[in-house]
């Protein structure tokens, strides 16, 4: 998986530290928050179009063998092959071996999170095959060789400043060519043009696979997903093992809440269903489209997951709503979580893909707010499973000593009232102590990981219990005193 191996702590600091980035990504979320809002409001009864949506999902994971095999004999049936790779190094076996085989040199591709999962581009360039992003914003992760910082929005770290110098650099861009963002897009169209007319294969992803038809849909907002799936001789659909509906009406239900989650739109502006190759009769090849048409499903941990605690994960449609509101993601931004999949979502679905050995950090970046569960148009409980990955990590011995150490201590002194009493009272004479003005700026030790960022107020000088104990001797001295009350 295509990982940055640095420390969480690291890469966290490192966010933190850029302004401009937080900035940003509290522009940007709050806007496409607002959008979200204003998509959901304009459908009616939006919640039932997210619980039936939530159906769907729970109902076809329920039965994927069954819906994986229908897919499968309906592709096959139109003239299509299905690779089912259970590993991220099958499914890049597979593409490569084809791309190799039928004299592939260059292959332009749609945007695709499970590419990204699989590091196919990496591999497909060391076999010597050009790959080309043709999302204008995986384009200019391409040529930053950047990672996307968020699922649908994949270049919100960047400024078009940045972006403009970046064109300058590595296309030869002149001044008039950035001079406005849309001058930028036309000249990414026209290089991106002539890479369409050359490419020998298309690779594009898969927002949802239809079982009853075999066929795939992308949803875009630019007109490359179509280009990508019809202009070269071959297509290959790269798709995650979860990513298929039952039905057309099934699909219709998945659209409705889709795009209005992710961007706010009704509809993307680009909604694409692929059938398959362009027929044939005979020799001749009627029709668009290319003459070969690949689905490579990819499993890479989705079994484990399914067969877990963490199964709903599974329900995921890409949205990105819950990146969108999480209040640590607006701190930090996404390639802080150093994996493909960044925010809520990648929390819990990267190490529960990959296991906790490398990712048992992802799990703690939450503030278990809920505000991820209360967006997600599938309504995934996001926090139910990040508590679950926190429980399994301590079950592991992720947690520090002296994490485990000090909630082993408070839950010994918390079944003992007197003991609990007397480190209260200590705790508090300590914690004045250390304060100035009723506020701690330092902790000592391991405390100080949040004396950094923010001050500690000091223990109150009388506990709850004693306040408490205070208040029902008043009590009841009131009303002897007067007894009518
Ligand atoms: S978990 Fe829900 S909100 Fe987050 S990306 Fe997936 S579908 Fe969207």
């Amino acid at each position: 998986m295509n990982v940055d191996e640095r420390p969480f702590a690291q890469r966290t600091a490192e966010a933190l530290a850029d302004a401009h980035l937080r900035h940003t990504l509290r522009t940007v979320t709050t806007a496409i928050l607002g959008y979200r809002r204003a998509g959901l409001g304009r459908l009616p009864a939006s919640d039932g179009w997210r619980d039936h949506a939530r159906r769907i999902r729970a109902h076809t994971l329920a039965n994927l063998d069954r819906y994986l095999d229908q897919f499968a004999g309906a592709v096959e049936a139109r003239g299509g092959h299905v690779h089912y790779a259970a590993t991220a190094a099958e499914a890049v076996a597979y593409v490569r071996d084809l791309a190799i085989a039928r004299g592939v040199r260059l292959a332009v591709k749609g945007k695709s999170m499970v590419t990204e999962e699989i590091d196919l581009n990496g591999h497909l360039e060391r076999a010597g095959i050009r790959v080309v992003e043709t999302d204008l914003g995986e384009y200019i992760v391409q040529l930053a060789d950047d990672r996307p910082s968020h699922i649908v929005m994949p270049i919100m770290h960047m400024t078009r400043h940045q972006v403009a110098d970046l064109f300058k650099r590595k296309i030869g861009a002149t001044e008039e060519d950035v001079a406005d963002i849309a001058s930028m897009t036309q000249l990414a169209r026209r290089v991106l043009r002539e890479e369409f007319v050359n490419a020998d294969m298309g690779i594009s992803g898969c927002n949802f696979a239809v079982a009853e038809t075999g066929s795939i849909t992308t949803c875009t907002n630019e007109g490359n997903g179509r280009l990508t799936t019809t202009m070269p001789r071959i297509h290959v659909a790269m798709m995650g093992m979860e990513r298929i509906v039952p039905t057309v009406a099934d699909l219709g239900v998945m659209l409705q809440v889709l795009a209005r989650s992710a961007t706010g739109q009704n509809l993307t502006v680009y909604t694409n269903v692929v059938n398959g190759p362009r027929p044939r009769e005979g020799d001749r090849a009627e029709g668009d489209g290319p003459d070969e048409f690949h689905v490579v499903i990819v499993d890479n941990g989705r079994s484990r997951v399914l067969a877990s605690g963490q199964a709903e994960i599974l329900y995921c449609i890409r949205c990105g709503a819950c990146l969108n509101t999480c209040p640590v993601f607006h701190q930090i931004g996404g390639h802080a979580y150093g994996s493909v999949y960044p925010g809520p979502i990648g929390s819990v679905l990267t190490p529960a893909m990959h296991g906790m050995e490398k990712f048992d950090d992802l799990p703690q970046a939450s503030t278990l707010c809920g505000a991820c569960r209360d967006v997600c148009p599938v309504r995934i409980d996001i926090p139910r499973m990040l508590l679950e990955l926190r429980a399994k990590g301590v079950a592991q011995g992720k947690s520090p000593l002296w994490v485990t150490a000090g909630i082993r201590a408070f839950v010994f002194a918390g079944v003992r009232p007197g003991l609990f009493r007397t480190a209260g009272a200590l705790a508090a004479r300590a914690s004045r102590m250390l304060a100035r003005g009723g506020w701690i700026r330092r902790l000592p030790g391991h405390l100080s990981a949040w004396t950094r960022s923010r001050d500690f107020p000091a223990l109150a000088a009388t506990s709850f219990q004693e306040r408490w104990e205070d208040a029902k001797t008043a009590g009841v001295r009131d009303n002897r005193e007067n007894p009518a009350r």
